[in-house]
């Protein structure tokens, strides 16, 4: 198996990725919400200025593909007269904050988010690693415990505040007023300690934190790590096949209402009631597109090295509700690092399979070509 690279940072707006298909470009939205002037300004500039294909990332943020040295400039000129740039590539990277979309109007939420978004660009002291991220959960029930994070505000069972590292089964007591504080101080501790990574691995490899940050015991988690597409009282949820919209359906959503970007590849339209009438959008929970998960592939990223997204459409309805397939790139497995009912990973003749592991298990199957999937692909998944 072809290792993959690891490049151990993220994109910005500012400093692009390359990518199969020219640079890609995230933007990172303040407390996860864009106003429907920025949603319908970012599908205009994707199309003007990249491919028109827009991506829903798992930090909760928007990627525009397919940028090229000349556009970029033109590109980061329009995305700030939107108010979507940071003043550095250096600040962009900090602002790592996912946000639950779920927040209601009242509950401090989306303020908490901006005002810890604020202090991380204010305290350039604090130098985190490049994946180090926040999130903002202080909905009625935590939703992003699944949802990579190292520093996390929620509530505990008691619907009170608090401030918990990732990997601990409790947290700081805070209010309103003394959280991003609190969160800074949780962050300074990690980077005196020597972390390095993440918060978890720092955990488990034997750093105690204070007794202060241990002292709440945190909310159970409850519902399920990627909510289906649904009607809450925040809006409506739609879903988008692996998290990827053309720039004309994020204009028509644009239209609608403003957007609230969820780290499972979903939007959240603010405010709304019933399920919107849009091509490309998912809005029922039993779509068959919700039970496959592929990255990009080919010719999206450099590294993959097979096609990845027809395929997965192909199995889809083949897919058992309950079952999930995963077609990968490559071992890295970026769509999804967890297990899968079946993953399908990518090699130089054909995709290995894997069953109930991730990306970068052993394949239990010598490599199959796409055209031996798709002869039996309702065996491959364990239809009856
Ligand atoms: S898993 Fe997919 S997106 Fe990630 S590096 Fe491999 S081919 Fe690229």
């Amino acid at each position: 198996m072809i290792a993959p690279l690891v490049k151990g940072w993220c994109p910005g707006a500012l400093r692009p990725m390359p990518s199969g298909d020219g640079l890609l470009v995230r933007i990172r939205p303040t407390a996860g919400r864009l106003t429907q002037a920025q949603a319908a300004g970012i599908a205009h500039l994707a199309g003007q200025y990249g491919n028109g294909l827009i991506d829903l990332s798992a930090r909760a943020n928007i990627q525009i593909r397919g940028i090229t040295d000349p556009t970029h400039a033109p590109l980061v000129a329009g995305l700030a007269t939107l108010g979507l740039i940071d003043p550095t590539p250096e600040d962009e990277a900090r602002r790592n904050i996912v946000v639950t979309p779920f927040w209601q109007d009242g509950d401090g939420t989306a303020e908490l988010a901006e005002r810890l978004g604020s202090a991380l660009l204010d305290d350039r002291t604090i130098d985190l690693p490049g994946k180090f991220g926040f999130a903002v959960d202080t909905g009625a029930n935590p939703v992003l415990r699944e949802v990579s994070a190292d520093i996390r505000i929620e509530r505990d069972a008691t619907g009170a505040l608090l401030c918990r590292a990732d990997g601990a089964a409790g947290g700081a007591r805070i209010t309103p007023d003394t959280a991003v504080h609190t969160a800074l101080s949780l962050a300074r501790w990690f980077i005196a300690g020597g972390g390095r990574g993440r918060m978890a691995a720092h955990l488990a490899g034997g750093a105690t934190l204070p007794a202060a940050f241990t002292a709440i015991q945190a909310a159970p988690t409850t519902g399920t790590p990627a909510p289906p597409p649904r009607q809450s009282a925040a809006g409506f949820m739609i879903g988008l096949a692996f998290g990827q919209m053309r720039a004309r359906t994020l204009s028509a959503l644009a239209d609608i209402a403003p957007l609230r970007v969820t780290p499972w590849r979903m939007l959240l339209l603010e405010g709304r009631t019933g399920a919107p009438d849009i091509d490309d959008v998912i809005t029922r929970p039993d779509d068959p597109l919700l039970r496959v998960i592929a990255c990009p592939g080919k010719p999206g990223c450099t590294q993959a090295l097979q096609p990845t997204r027809a395929l997965a459409r192909a199995f889809a309805p083949h897919v058992p509700a309950g079952k999930v397939l995963h077609v990968s790139g490559c071992a890295k497995g970026c769509a999804h690092p967890g297990p899968t009912s079946l993953t399908l990973v990518a090699q130089a003749h054909g995709f290995g399979l894997v069953r109930d592991g991730n990306a970068a298990a052993s394949a239990i199957h010598h490599p199959l070509t796409v055209e031996q999937l798709l002869a039996t692909p309702g065996t491959l998944m364990g239809k009856s």
